[in-house]
């Protein structure tokens, strides 16, 4: 079949998540050739996002590059419905995909139902049930859910969330893409190794010493959340058995705070973001993640590595009800306590450090590829 003749499918995302978790959709669509794809970066978080790309052997069709430094969610979301709304009125597609919960999945989605384009939406259902936690992604999720006509809820959980807001049609209960992505990513290590070597020398320095991988981005722990999680950071530290590999988000509200706590403590790596495989390597490395990430909280069990996560409420509870995820909020003693319980407690960790994939097989990306052009009548 021609391009030409083909349904256009628009795929819209804007940060290194979305990247993520939407390469291995696209990839699948494009090997399949059913469905012509077109995919669209807003690019929200533009250096994250482009490692991603680079690692998938992807070139967006579309770069919207609406990057601005210190934007407010104002202008993001108003710059956002003009330019993918022109995309749109340029690209006519037949669906467009979304995914998740950010800005760029939630005006992506409104573009599309202004002009009555049929909305599939990747990692449908999550809910913390608290819509300032996380903010402001729960109500972004929350707007796409009535508009989409497909959704792919991750987990069972997930497609419960939609049925208890009446959203009971073209509900599929796919798995999380990110397991894909996770397990395409360590095959590629796996024959390749140079992919994640850079992180050879610092496991050097940390062997003998338990690892403490820590993520740390959220908005809403920015403040005494972030002087909170530096501080407990500085006194897991100075335990002389422990090595914290901390590869920080650029975002200031990060930095500023762990320079002035932390300064440059011996036994804390912190670095630049790594990109995707390095970050599948770090996981694989450390003992405990302590996170207050969303897609860490999927990875972590998947690899069998407790995760700790710095967040008093999560719209992921299937880590949590499987044993290898644990809230501990963002107060410094409660996290220490925490960390130290699971590093001198070989019963308590052992129970949590089960590999567990509650998020997904890996297939995902596969069913949802066939719905989709299933959907045609293809
Ligand atoms: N990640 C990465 N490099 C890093 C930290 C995280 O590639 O230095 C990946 C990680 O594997 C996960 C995703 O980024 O898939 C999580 O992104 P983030 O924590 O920024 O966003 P969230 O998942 O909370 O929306």
């Amino acid at each position: 079949m021609s391009a030409t003749s083909r349904p256009k499918v628009l795929v819209i995302f804007g940060t290194r998540p979305e990247a993520i978790k939407l390469f291995p959709v696209i990839r699948t669509m494009a090997d399949e050739g059913r469905v012509a794809v077109t995919s669209c970066v807003t690019a929200q978080h533009r250096g994250l996002l482009d490692q991603v790309l680079a690692i998938a052997g992807l070139e967006p069709d579309v770069d919207l590059d609406l990057m601005e430094p210190g934007q407010t969610l104002d202008r993001l979301t108003a710059r956002l419905l003009v330019a993918l709304g022109e995309v749109m009125d340029a690209h006519r597609p037949d669906r467009v995909v979304v995914q998740g919960d950010t800005a760029t999945a939630m005006v992506g989605a409104l573009a599309a139902y202004y002009r009555k384009i049929p909305v599939a939406h990747v990692e449908a259902g999550l809910r913390s049930g608290d819509i300032y936690h996380p903010w402001p992604e729960e109500v972004n999720r929350r707007i796409v859910a009535p508009i989409a006509d497909l959704h792919f809820a991750p987990t069972q959980t997930a497609a419960a969330a939609l049925a208890r807001e009446n959203v009971t049609t073209g509900v599929h209960v796919t798995g999380n893409t990110v397991i894909d992505a996770l397990l395409w990513t360590r095959a590629r290590i796996a024959q390749n190794r140079t992919l994640a070597a850079d992180l050879d020398p610092v496991a050097g320095r940390f062997a003998g010493r338990r690892t403490i991988l820590v993520t740390t981005h959220r908005r809403e722990n920015f403040g005494d959340g972030m002087e909170q999680i530096a501080r407990a950071i500085a006194r897991i530290a100075a335990r002389d058995d422990v090595a914290i590999l901390f590869p920080m988000h650029p975002n200031p509200n990060v930095g500023a705070v762990m320079d002035r706590v932390l300064g440059d403590c011996g036994s804390v790596a912190r670095i630049a973001p790594l990109d995707y495989p390095h970050f599948i390597r770090a996981l694989e490395l450390c003992d405990v993640v302590l996170t207050d990430s969303g897609g860490v909280q999927e990875e972590a069990p998947a690899l069998g590595k407790p995760v700790l996560v710095m967040r008093d409420t999560t719209e992921r509870p299937e880590g949590i009800a499987a044993g290898t995820a644990r809230l501990v909020g963002t107060d410094a003693d409660r996290i220490v306590s925490e960390v130290f319980t699971l590093l001198d407690d070989k019963g308590v960790y052992s129970a949590m450090a089960r590999a567990h994939n509650p998020f997904g097989d890996g297939q995902a990306s596969n069913r949802i590829a066939r719905i989709i052009a299933d959907g045609f009548g293809l």
